[in-house]
């Protein structure tokens, strides 16, 4: 886990700004559709009067799963769940020790997903929709209002600070890359930053400044090569960056990576202002799949009240889960033919 905060200085600046992770490649407002819908009391599409109860094949049981199959369910198709592994969730994996239903006498393990960005806002109109958003708090990232103290421990020296009061050697770093090497063109950080703000959302200027982005080569670049051609770092400030971190962790991993994959996670904020979800991380499926769209203040067409999205898969499947997808044929008549394999 890194302990030098991104956005030490940037971070409440970023919540200010009410920043939405459009992404620049292609910035669509998703979860404007999503809250578009839920104020309209509407699904998300509707579906012709002759489809109504088809069968759609939902291959995984992670929340892109179980999110598609609420939704397909909600407009009146008939999603089927198969997931390969014994259980619901995918990479949300919320282990829990202890008894489940004692809050007091339960600790969550998550083997997955644990913190999510705020500006990741159709994820989170999901929580909110479960129930889950209110039992939640803002994740203690090292150096982040949320963390009463840190204490770095690099190349045997140690280093104490409270909050998001950053000892001056981290806050160089911060500055150097956030304040210089990101301001300057063509990636203009501020520029983009505010093209991403709630309240005034400019597709054009995303597009725009990501557009000189890739017509620069940019593209060719990894993380690595850019810190030491662009921004031309010394070795030490390199390895520092990338051992300790900035922000959700060191960030020597993506060092191979594409520059561009750092630079989508840093324009759309995903990288700080994080929340901790209480229930589970794993809940979130686990609803979608369990709980019917009324006990959300869903309205749903063409299925009966009670009738959930694990009801309506158990109806062709008694068991979806071990169950792998290996092969999809499509037929002359337009159907399909689903080859699963029993992993039990
Ligand atoms: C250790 C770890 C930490 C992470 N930390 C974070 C974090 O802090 N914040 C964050 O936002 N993200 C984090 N992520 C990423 C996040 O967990 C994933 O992006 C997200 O859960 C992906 O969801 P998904 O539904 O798209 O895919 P998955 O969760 O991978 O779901 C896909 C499902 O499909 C099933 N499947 C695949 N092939 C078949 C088949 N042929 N037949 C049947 N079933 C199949 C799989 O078994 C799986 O259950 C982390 C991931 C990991 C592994």
């Amino acid at each position: 886990m890194s302990a030098i905060p991104s956005r030490s200085q940037g971070a409440q600046r970023l919540l200010n700004k009410n920043v939405t992770a459009l992404i620049p490649d292609f910035p669509f407002h998703y979860a404007r559709y999503l809250w578009q819908a839920a104020i309209l009391k509407k699904p998300l599409a509707q579906v012709a009067a002759q489809h109504l109860g088809e069968q759609v094949l939902i291959v995984g049981a992670g929340v892109s799963g179980l999110v598609a199959a609420y939704e397909a369910m909600r407009m009146g198709l008939h999603p089927i769940v198969v997931e390969a592994s014994g259980r619901i969730g995918g990479r949300l994996y919320s282990h829990v020790l202890g008894d489940r239903n004692d809050p007091q006498g339960r600790v969550i393990c998550e083997l997955g997903a644990m913190r999510f960005p705020k500006s990741g806002k159709a994820l989170m109109h999901y929580f909110a929709k479960v129930g889950m958003s209110a039992n939640s708090a803002d994740f203690p990232n090292p150096g982040s209002p949320a963390a009463p103290s840190t204490l770095v421990d690099y190349e045997n020296e140690q280093t104490y600070y409270e909050r998001n009061d950053l000892p001056q050697k981290y806050r160089r770093i911060e500055d150097m890359f956030f304040g210089e090497f990101l301001e300057q063109d063509p990636i203009r950080f501020t520029d983009m930053e505010n093209a991403m703000q709630e309240t005034a959302v400019d597709q054009g200027e995303i597009k725009a400044i990501w557009n000189t982005i890739l017509r620069a080569g940019w593209d060719d670049l990894s993380f690595y090569a850019a810190m030491v051609e662009q921004a031309k770092w010394s070795r030490e400030d390199i390895d520092l960056f990338g051992q300790i971190g900035f922000g959700t962790g060191g960030w020597n991993t993506d060092y191979p990576n594409c520059f561009l994959e750092v630079l989508r996670v840093l324009y759309t904020g995903l990288d700080t202002n994080h929340t901790l979800m209480y229930d589970g991380s794993s809940e979130l499926p686990l609803r979608l799949w369990s709980r019917t769209p009324a006990s959300f203040g869903d309205t749903q067409v063409h299925w009966p009240a009670g009738t959930t999205v694990e009801s309506l898969t158990r109806r062709e499947i008694a068991d979806p889960l071990n169950q792998e997808v290996r092969q999809i044929h499509r037929l002359a008549d337009g159907t399909f033919d689903v080859y699963l394999h029993d992993n039990k």
